[in-house]
C-alpha cells in the first residue's frame, strides 16, 4: 500500500501513522519528498483491505492505494524519484554516465594492473573482476578467490577506482564484503534467493545481473528480496538473455532499459560483452545501450585476449577499449549526460 499523507502534515502525523503501520503487523517506509511524504505499507497482503481501511481515517492522511505490481520496494509506485546508488563516491543513477571495465577473470597481479591502468587511463570509473567464477563447467577455471580479493583490493589503492566482483555463495559474503565496495550477484544466480537475502542485509551496494532466462519482472522481484531485508542499494544490468539466436552469445534487451526505468527508480546499466560474447559488436551496443537511456555499462577488457583464462572472445584490448570510450562519450554527451 502506499499512504499519501496531506501537505503539511506534521511529523507527529506522520510518526502516528507509522507506529499504526506497525501495530497493524507491516512495515512502514516513509518517503520524505520536497513537497509531501508518502509512506510505504509492506507486509502480508491477506488483510490488506482492512488495514487499508484503519489507515483511511488516521489524522493527516490524504489517500491510501494499493501497489498494483508484485514488486514493492523497488517499485516506480513506491518512490517516483530514481535512486542513486554511491559506490565508494561514484554514482550510479545520476547525469553520470558510469563505466564498469576490467577482466572477467582477476588472473595475476601483472594481469589486472595492468588492465586497471589502461581502463582508468581511458576514463573508466569503476573496476570489475571476478575471484569467485560460475563456470559452465567443474572443471574450468574457478576463480582465485581471496588471492583475487586482494589483488583488486591493490589495484584500487593504486587506481583510486573502486571496484565490484562476483559473490556466488552465501557462505563468501563475509569474506568479500571485507574487500569490495559492490556485490555482483551474477546472472546464474539471480534466483538464489538465499543469497539475494545474505547481501540484502548487508550496507554494500549490490550490481544485480538479470537472469538468463529472467522476464524483467523477475529481475525486478529479484531486486525485491534485496530491498526487502533492508539494502536497497540496487543497481540492475541488462547482460543478455537467451534467445534462438546462435551468432551471438546472449541477445541485448535493450528494451528493458526504458521498461526498468518505466517500472523502477533503480538504476539500469547494460553489459555488451556478455550480451553477445563477440568483442566486435561490443561498441555498438554499448552505444545502443546509452542510447536506451542505460545509466551505466560494464565492459570485459584483457591485455592478451587470445590468452584469457574466460571470456578471452569478447574481451577488448586496452587500446580498442580507449577507442570505444572516445566514440561512447559523443553518444553520451548527445544522451545528455557526462561520461
Ligand atoms: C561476469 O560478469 O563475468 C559474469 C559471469 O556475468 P554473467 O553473470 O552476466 O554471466
Ligand atoms: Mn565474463
Amino acid at each position: 500500500m502506499i499512504i499519501v499523507m496531506e501537505r503539511g502534515a506534521s511529523k507527529e502525523q506522520v510518526d502516528h501513522v507509522c507506529q499504526h503501520i506497525t501495530d497493524l503487523g507491516y512495515q512502514p517506509h516513509p518517503i520524505f519528498g520536497t513537497e509531501r511524504v508518502v509512506i510505504g505499507v509492506i507486509g502480508d497482503e491477506a488483510g490488506r483491505e482492512r488495514a487499508k481501511a484503519a489507515l483511511e481515517v488516521q489524522s493527516g492522511v490524504e489517500s491510501v492505494t494499493f501497489i498494483l505490481r508484485p514488486f514493492k520496494r523497488v517499485s516506480r509506485e513506491l518512490k517516483g524519484e530514481r535512486t542513486v546508488v554511491d559506490v565508494r563516491g561514484v554514482e550510479i543513477g545520476g547525469s553520470k554516465f558510469v563505466m564498469f571495465a576490467g577482466p572477467c577473470s582477476v588472473e595475476s597481479e601483472d594481469q589486472l594492473m595492468s588492465v586497471a591502468r589502461s581502463v582508468r587511463k581511458a576514463g573508466a570509473h569503476i573496476l570489475r573482476g571476478g575471484a569467485y567464477k560460475p563456470r559452465s563447467s567443474p572443471y574450468s577455471f574457478q576463480g582465485l578467490a581471496e588471492d583475487g580479493l586482494k589483488l583488486l583490493s591493490d589495484a584500487r589503492e593504486e587506481t583510486g577506482m573502486p571496484f565490484v566482483t562476483e559473490v556466488v555463495s552465501v557462505r563468501d559474503v563475509e569474506l568479500i564484503a571485507k574487500y569490495a565496495d559492490m556485490f555482483q550477484i551474477g546472472a546464474r544466480n539471480m534466483m538464489n534467493y538465499q543469497l539475494l537475502r545474505e547481501v540484502g542485509m548487508v550496507e554494500k551496494p549490490v550490481l544485480l545481473k538479470r537472469g538468463l532466462a529472467a522476464t524483467i519482472e523477475e529481475l525486478l522481484m529479484a531486486a525485491e528480496y534485496v530491498a526487502s531485508e533492508g539494502n536497497a542499494e540496487i543497481v540492475l544490468c541488462e547482460r543478455g538473455i537467451r534467445t534462438f539466436e546462435t551468432f551471438t552469445r546472449n541477445t541485448l534487451d535493450l528494451a528493458a532499459v526504458p521498461a526498468v526505468h518505466m517500472l523502477s527508480h533503480l538504476p539500469i546499466i547494460v553489459d555488451p560483452s556478455h550480451g553477445t560474447g563477440v568483442r566486435e559488436l561490443i561498441g555498438s551496443m554499448l552505444n545502443a545501450g546509452i542510447a536506451a537511456g542505460a545509466d551505466g555499462a560494464m565492459v570485459e577488457v584483457h591485455p592478451q585476449p587470445e590468452i584469457a583464462w574466460s571470456d578471452g572472445a569478447q574481451s577488448l584490448l586496452p587500446e580498442v577499449f580507449a577507442d570505444v570510450m572516445e566514440t561512447a562519450r559523443k553518444f553520451v554527451e548527445a544522451a545528455g549526460r557526462t561520461l
